[in-house]
């Protein structure tokens, strides 16, 4: 009875991990946890209206369709979280805030106002632990088949942010290990598509690195986090745009 209350996922909802590309030629694995704003069944709205539950709160707009033309334009394995964030933030370790949060920017969201311990153990081991054990076990594969592995993340960012309008309008994101950032950057100087910054709009002092740090530098493997402003990434063509853009930047630093 009380599993019966805690149960994330039911039958009607399906595995919590995609993978697209399992066999796919690339260093690249590119990942994305925040592609979905799918909600378990048992869990309704959250109380939430349809806006928010369409907002950026609920997922990362856009992000799985560049995400998915980088994979498709490389031959690279894609593995992406089919639930929202609001339910588990994949981005974020079980003990961070913002794993299962009760607000989010202006939003409050009334489903997550009260979680007892058992309810985010219950999220914990249905989202998070299967999500990043599936990378693991890519990574563990591809290593085992001389295949490398370089990590990179697929996000997108809300152009106005508590009220203020952010100008940029794609992040080049990393920790401790620049690499491939710093690749990334200098390809980008090159060019005058777009408004490219470092650690913008945030950066590792926010635990936004999280995944980069569990699968990227753990294992000594190059690593990045893309975040594209996502008014750029709302329909079909300015996916198609941003997405060759960036695996343009992705070829020239992975090869440098
Ligand atoms: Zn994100």
């Amino acid at each position: 009875m009380v599993l019966d209350q805690l149960r994330v996922l039911g039958e009607a909802d399906g595995e919590c991990v995609a993978v697209e590309r399992q066999n796919g030629v690339s260093p690249l694995l590119v990942i994305c946890e925040h592609a979905s704003r799918l909600l378990p069944v048992r869990f309704g709205t959250l109380g939430l209206s349809e806006e928010a539950l369409n907002s950026h709160i609920a997922w990362d707009p856009g992000a799985l369709a560049v995400a998915r033309e980088i994979s498709q334009a490389l031959d690279a394995t894609l593995v992406y979280q089919r639930f929202s964030r609001l339910i588990y933030d994949c981005n974020r370790p079980p003990e961070a805030a913002g794993a299962m949060p009760g607000k989010s920017e202006v939003y409050d969201i009334p489903g997550n106002a009260t979680l007892s311990d058992a309810d985010k153990q219950a999220r914990t081991e249905a989202l998070y632990i299967p999500f990043h054990d599936a990378i693991r076990a890519l990574i563990r594969d591809r290593t085992a088949q001389g295949q490398e592995t370089i990590i990179v993340t697929v996000h997108s960012f809300t152009p106005v942010y508590y009220g203020k309008t952010r100008a940029v309008e794609i992040g080049i994101l990393h920790d401790s290990d620049s690499r491939l950032a710093d690749g990334m950057l200098a390809a980008a100087a090159g060019t005058s598509h777009y408004k490219v910054e470092r650690n913008e709009p945030y950066g590792p002092a926010d635990g936004v690195t999280h995944t980069l740090v569990l699968h990227g530098l753990s294992n000594g493997l190059r690593n990045v986090m893309i975040e594209v402003r996502n008014d750029l990434i709302a329909d079909q063509a300015g996916q198609g745009v941003v997405a060759s853009y960036l695996t343009r930047l992705l070829q020239q630093s992975m090869d440098a």
